[in-house]
């Protein structure tokens, strides 16, 4: 203790058989007074408990010594600045702060602070209130709810392959049968046992092993997307994302006469995004679109991707649909909002959460000539990351 500590008030204050005694022992939070330099003149029990230290460790001392490093060096500057102008940022009010424990670990508290005067002398009376276990409490429920967010997805995604699976299947179909036919070509040319058809033979194997290439694309396409899997940024190629999309959510779209062009502005940089759920929102929005479009006598399906501002890229799909039904035109990105018989409506509201998880914004609005344009954005950058990550906290 220091020697030199001298409280400003009789000792008899703080006797046990006192209201202030007694008050500050049995308090279950921890109770502070320190005076106008910041320093401790009092120091309860659940003081004790909460920063480890003893009381004699404390009276006297810089109340700076409970706070992590990175708080000291501010509170001298921050208790003068309070004095000389009134503007408070703690005293009067309180907030969260952190707590430093004589073991160095750092832990969350309320903490709320009164200004007031005794004996003739400023003081400050800190009450702090451990969240330790709360905040353990809503990580958990944080990561419960994460967990849960991640296994809709999940299910949407396996939901909206499911919507393509007659198509997949038929475009599974077309190199296998490729593939027997070349099988069986390269059989009748061998057969013959003459050189120039062993050279024929040659050239059959080559498509055989192309036609191959191209069902374990197809296979490749499917297994990435409908792997479950925790969400992972990486930077990568938005064309490559779009080019393989296309390919699963516009199964079967030749065959509906739809006519497709993607068109994205040329040397476009890396964005940061989850790969596999960049594609899901593009699958959903490319079969909505060709849904959109089955009665319409203009089909046609335009994707952009470019440039927006310094850290972002733009991506639209615009079709030459139905248009948004008036009915939900303003609920459409909330859940469960669907004019399809069979359709679950989830689709835009996980695709909104998916884009806006990535610091992005989804919007939608009319196709000048007739239909329905969406536009969403993705970050290229790390900066565009972190103040993700900032918001998300
Ligand atoms: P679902 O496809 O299961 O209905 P979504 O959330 O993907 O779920 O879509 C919700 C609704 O939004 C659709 O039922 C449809 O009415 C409307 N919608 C979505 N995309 C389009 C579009 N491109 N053109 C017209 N209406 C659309």
């Amino acid at each position: 203790m220091d020697m030199n500590f001298a409280p400003p008030w009789p000792e008899q204050e703080l006797s046990p058989d006192s209201l202030f005694g007694c008050l500050i022992r049995t308090a279950v939070d921890g109770i502070m007074v320190i005076d106008d330099l910041g320093l401790i003149q009092v120091y309860n029990a659940a003081c004790v408990r909460l920063f480890q230290y003893a009381e004699a460790e404390v009276l006297g001392q810089n109340v700076k010594m409970l706070m992590p490093t990175s708080y000291r060096d501010q509170h001298d500057d921050y208790l003068a600045h309070f004095k000389k102008t009134g503007e408070a940022r703690i005293i009067g009010i309180g907030r969260e702060v952190s707590g430093q424990r004589k073991d160095g670990s750092i832990f969350p508290m309320y903490l709320s602070v009164g200004d007031g005067m005794l004996y003739g002398k400023r003081v400050f009376i800190g009450i702090v209130h451990d969240l330790s276990a709360l905040y353990q409490e809503r990580e958990a429920y944080e990561t419960h709810l994460l967990s849960l967010r991640e296994e809709l997805v999940h299910v949407a995604r396996v939901s909206e392959l499911g919507q393509v699976s007659a198509g997949i299947a038929h475009e599974l179909n077309q190199p296998l049968t490729a593939m027997l036919n070349y099988a069986n070509a390269a059989r009748r040319l061998s057969a013959s046992g003459n050189a120039e058809d062993m050279q024929k033979v040659q050239a059959v194997i080559g498509k055989v092993a192309q036609q191959a290439e191209r069902a374990g694309q197809i296979v490749r396409r499917m297994r990435d997307f409908l792997e479950k899997r925790a969400g992972q940024r990486a930077f990568d190629d938005i064309v490559e994302i779009v080019d393989d999309a296309m390919a699963l959510g516009l199964i079967g779209a030749k065959a509906s006469n739809i006519q497709t062009h993607f068109e994205p502005e040329a040397g476009l940089p890396a964005v940061l995004v989850d790969r596999v759920q960049i594609q899901q929102v593009l699958v959903n929005l490319l079969r909505n679109a060709v849904e959109a479009m089955e009665q319409a006598e203009r089909r046609q399906l335009t994707v952009t991707a470019a440039r927006q501002g310094e850290d972002r890229i733009e991506v639209t799909v615009a079709d030459t649909g139905h248009g948004i039904a008036d009915a939900i035109a303003s609920q459409l990105f909330k859940p469960f909002i669907t004019t399809k018989d069979h359709g679950m409506g989830i689709g835009l509201a996980i695709s909104k959460t998916i884009i806006e998880a990535h610091g992005g914004t989804m919007t939608v609005e009319p196709n000048p000539g007739g239909g329905t344009i969406f536009r969403f954005s993705v970050p290229v950058d790390a900066a565009a990351a972190q103040i993700e990550r900032i918001k998300s906290h």
